[in-house]
């Protein structure tokens, strides 16, 4: 029997963000600028997919979760950023904004619309799916999670180091936790716990100045409005 909750702590979310967009891109100039905002330590070449790549569709489809969306009409990212560090999203954003490009975040891609990864003006995807780490304190009863690990990933770490323990969020294991616990989150466990984000006590974010930030940093307003509006 489940004795307890867990909190937890939330990296990397992002407040929403959407500028008009521009139809002249240049995939050169687009990737030139992408390395000029990347640190050198965090090399973010290996991390982008323009329609010139091989593994570009398939890392497309791989989080499209509504079929519906995954047609040849369907409107296609000029690139998929496959973020793999922090310093990825910082750059991410500071390029979308300096160059009025619409930028679509996708975690799980389970939104029922595909609006995490369809525009109807030219967009790119800031795909999360490689930061999924799920780091579990059994002692202090919080667990740090990214926002690409999926929701049968946290309560898998979870039962890894206690039986006694879980998260209060859906049932539906695929689900991403960026998506998911930004629309609040409810599942099984919530008469007793509330929303999954009732349950987060801290979080990194990006704002819309390419800042990182936490919840000391972001301040207890921010934090408190983002919340529930991460999504
Ligand atoms: C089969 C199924 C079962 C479901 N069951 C439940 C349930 O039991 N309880 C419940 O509460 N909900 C449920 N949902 C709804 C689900 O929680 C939402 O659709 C959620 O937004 C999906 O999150 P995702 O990361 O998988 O999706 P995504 O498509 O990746 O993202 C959804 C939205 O969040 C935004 N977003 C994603 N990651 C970030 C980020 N890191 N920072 C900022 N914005 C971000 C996207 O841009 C998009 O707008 C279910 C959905 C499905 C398809």
């Amino acid at each position: 029997m489940l004795r307890s909750k867990m909190f937890a702590l939330l990296s990397v979310f992002l407040l929403s963000i959407s500028w008009e967009a521009t139809s002249d891109l240049d995939h050169e100039n687009f990737l030139h600028c992408l390395l000029n905002h990347s640190q050198p330590s965090y090399p973010i070449s290996t991390a982008i997919y323009t329609p010139n790549n091989e593994s570009y569709s398939s890392v497309l489809q791989s989080y499209i979760r509504n079929l519906r969306f995954n047609m040849s009409t369907t409107p296609k990212p000029l690139l998929i950023l496959t973020a793999l560090h922090e310093s990825h999203v910082q750059a991410a954003i500071s390029y979308a904004r300096e160059h009025n490009l619409q930028m679509k975040i996708r975690s799980g891609g389970h939104d029922y619309e595909g609006v995490s990864y369809v525009s109807d003006v030219p967009f790119f995807v800031l795909d999360m799916f490689n930061l999924r780490s799920i780091d579990v304190d059994v002692a202090s009863e919080t667990a740090w999670i990214q926002v690409g690990a999926t929701l049968g990933e946290v309560y898998y770490r979870v039962s890894e180091k206690s039986q006694a323990h879980g998260f209060p969020a859906s049932v539906e294991p695929t689900v991403g936790v960026g998506g998911h616990f930004g629309g609040g989150g409810y599942g099984n466990m919530m008469r007793k716990y509330g929303l999954s984000v009732d349950n987060i006590i801290d979080a990194k974010m990006v704002d819309v100045k390419g800042r990182l930030l936490d919840r000391k940093s972001m301040g207890e307003d921010l934090f408190w409005v983002s919340s529930p509006n991460f999504g």
